[in-house]
């Protein structure tokens, strides 16, 4: 047995607010169809993948220095690409980039959230806004979607009103539901929110709605915007998130984030895979094909599906959906449960993969409820 292994995390000091709780759990499973990430299910280019190896061999030389701190030449470009698919012109000044928009969302609890301070969820939405919340002790507040998961801004508004919490979560297009929200919308909980409203847009290439960075000019003290190329940008294994906001922002994150957090691998990396951006998103719009035939089949499949302008779906009704997924991986498809009573939710893949996966669901549609 492993030293030590006879000591259960009981026998441990934990700090109170974690006893009890569970960690980020979605299962790694070698299958032939993986499903249940939300991944890019596109490889990189060669082209890229050269570009990649060349860059990271160049930085390699200068392995004995540490990182540019500050990321100066990853932020501005991760600039010019912001403000040339949104028309803002945000500058390297209103970029901040970590180790994944996970890494981002925890920055911004340690600046923002945090001991004696609450932040508001509409569940259910990405499971890591609470699970970051405890981290950070941070106190997670939640308001329930409507039945058909479309969020209720009116009591949105209400919420943020009688709560005051410090940050407000808005995940748009919300994980796992799909749904994106106007910018009128997030404009109505901008102006109810008197800490700082984090617009979670992961899922942002995927969705005709223009993205909250619209905002920040006009609500420059709470509006900040989450993004990632671990979706879109087929660049999950490189963990590269970011944020854009008012400058102040940024300065508020250097505050707490860890000196060098970005390695000089990762900053080489992530520039390189930004040069072939338009060849990358070019995916976007063929996942989005895919999508739509997903939901068209399974809808005529019996299957409740829920709109998503995102590249997953949220599908049910099942007595037991939890028995439904192993089904589902008995046959290969690892697809996810998201622990929302009688639905599981599915990544759109490649045009194979979704074949297979439309395949296992015509097998399994007797148990629809
Ligand atoms: N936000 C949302 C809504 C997500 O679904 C995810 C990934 N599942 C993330 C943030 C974090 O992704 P990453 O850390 O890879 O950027």
């Amino acid at each position: 047995a492993a030293p030590g292994a006879g000591t259960a995390l009981s026998d441990l000091p934990l700090r109170d607010s974690l006893v009890g709780k569970s960690p980020y759990g979605a299962p790694q499973l070698e299958v032939p169809v993986q499903l249940n990430t939300n991944e890019n299910p596109h490889p990189p280019s060669a082209a890229l993948v050269e570009d990649v190896a060349r860059s990271v061999r160049e930085a390699a030389a200068s392995l004995h220095r540490y990182p540019d701190r500050d990321a100066v030449a990853l932020r501005t470009d991760l600039a010019a690409y912001m403000a040339a698919r949104t028309g803002v012109p945000v500058t390297v000044d209103n970029l901040w980039a970590a180790n994944g928009s996970n890494e981002i969302l925890q920055q911004l609890l340690q600046a923002f959230g945090g001991p004696g301070r609450t932040a508001l969820g509409f569940v259910p939405s990405y499971s890591m806004h609470p699970i970051i919340s405890a981290g950070t002790q941070t106190e997670f507040l939640d308001l329930h979607r409507r039945d058909d998961f479309s969020l209720d801004v009116d009591a949105a508004v209400a919420a943020i009103e009688s709560m005051t919490p410090d940050v407000v979560f808005v995940t748009s297009p919300n994980n796992p539901t799909g749904h994106s929200l106007s910018l009128d919308d997030l404009r109505r909980l901008a102006s109810a929110t008197t800490g700082i409203l984090v617009v979670d847009e992961a899922y942002g290439e995927f969705s005709a709605a223009p993205s909250a960075v619209d905002l920040i000019d006009e609500f420059p003290s709470r509006v900040v915007v989450s993004r990632t190329m671990s979706k879109a940008f087929a660049f999950a294994g490189g963990r590269l998130g970011y944020l854009v906001a008012a400058p102040a922002v940024v300065d508020a994150l250097l505050l707490v984030r860890l000196p060098y957090h970005l390695s000089v691998l990762t900053q080489a990396a992530a520039r390189a895979a930004l040069r072939h951006a338009d060849d990358t998103l070019a995916s976007v719009a063929e996942l989005a094909a895919e999508r739509d035939r997903v939901v068209a089949r399974l809808a005529v499949l019996g299957y409740r599906v829920v709109p998503s302008s995102a590249n997953f779906v949220l599908f049910g009704l099942f007595d037991d959906a939890p028995a439904v997924w192993s089904r589902y991986l008995d046959q290969g498809v690892l697809i996810r449960d998201v622990g929302i009573a009688g639905h599981l939710r599915v990544t759109i893949g490649t045009e194979a993969e979704n074949d297979r996966f439309l395949e296992v669901s015509a097998d399994l549609s007797e148990d629809i409820v």
